[in-house]
């Protein structure tokens, strides 16, 4: 389903301009500001070797080439992402087989990314998008990292609330087990016979910790929730999360969740 919100005189790399209070910050402007903190970088190492006080700088050294390796990797990634989105090269043919921009070391969101969302219930066909326009009007808007920052509790003044940072983590992360119990439990179980949409149950007619491997094989985890693998299951004190909800039955730990939204 196009997106009608997107413009098209709306430079591509500025697509999501709802700062919110932040400053939109185009491509080119974030890869600047990378290129003088490298700069800035490098100006430290001089400053170190031009140090006149006798002390062992060696390691303060080393970590600085260390950060600056680091850094340059990241804005070579930003970089190719700024050229192809500035040209609209075709994904596919400029970079066959690779979306440019994803990198081992990850974090920079990418049309891989944008296209896995597609996969997961959007209505489009991966082959008809070719170009980073194609990828982003035929979503929905994409969650920026501006976007992400924001939903987990950062703010424009640049201050947080690590509390309640880490009370949304736990929330997101509980309700996004909920939901991968849910496709799990939502085919009949053909080992113990548990119908769609009910738990798995052990011999002994309890709700068994883990769904049968007919379930298991049936569902496939996407890798940007293997984060949660862990506590997919049905063992309350793994699954509460919260001190609080220990020892709840599953309905009142939904109602408690569910209310806090
Ligand atoms: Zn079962």
């Amino acid at each position: 389903m196009p997106n009608d919100n997107i413009d098209q005189a709306i430079p591509l790399d500025s697509f999501d301009p709802s700062g919110d209070g932040w400053e939109a910050m185009p491509l080119a402007d974030v890869v600047a500001a990378g290129q003088a903190a490298l700069a800035s970088l490098q100006a430290f190492r001089l400053a170190l070797h031009g140090c006149a006080t006798p002390l062992n700088l060696k390691p303060t050294n080393d970590r600085i080439i260390e950060i600056e390796g680091q850094l340059k990797e990241q804005l070579s990634a930003l970089e190719k992402a700024r050229k192809v989105i500035e040209t609209d090269t075709a994904l596919a043919i400029g970079y066959p087989g690779k979306a440019p921009w994803i990198e081992e070391t990850g974090g920079i969101l990418s049309p891989k990314q944008i296209l896995s969302m597609a996969s997961r219930g959007k209505d489009v066909v991966a082959s008809e998008l070719t170009t980073y326009r194609a990828v982003v009007e035929a979503l929905e808007p994409v969650p920026t990292l501006l976007a992400r920052d924001r939903s987990i509790g950062f703010n424009a003044e640049g201050s947080t609330d690590w509390e309640d940072i880490a009370h949304r983590r736990t929330e997101q992360r509980y309700r996004l087990v909920q939901e991968i119990l849910a496709e799990i439990e939502s085919i009949d179980c053909s080992s113990c016979g548990a119908p769609a949409g009910s738990p798995c149950l052990t011999a002994a007619g309890g709700i068994a910790h883990l769904s049968h491997r007919p379930r298991q094989d049936a569902y496939k985890m996407p890798p940007e929730h293997q984060w949660v693998s862990t506590d997919v299951n049905r063992r309350p004190d793994n699954q509460a999360l919260y001190p609080e909800l220990r020892g709840k039955s599953w309905q009142e730990i939904r109602e408690i969740v569910d209310s806090r939204q």
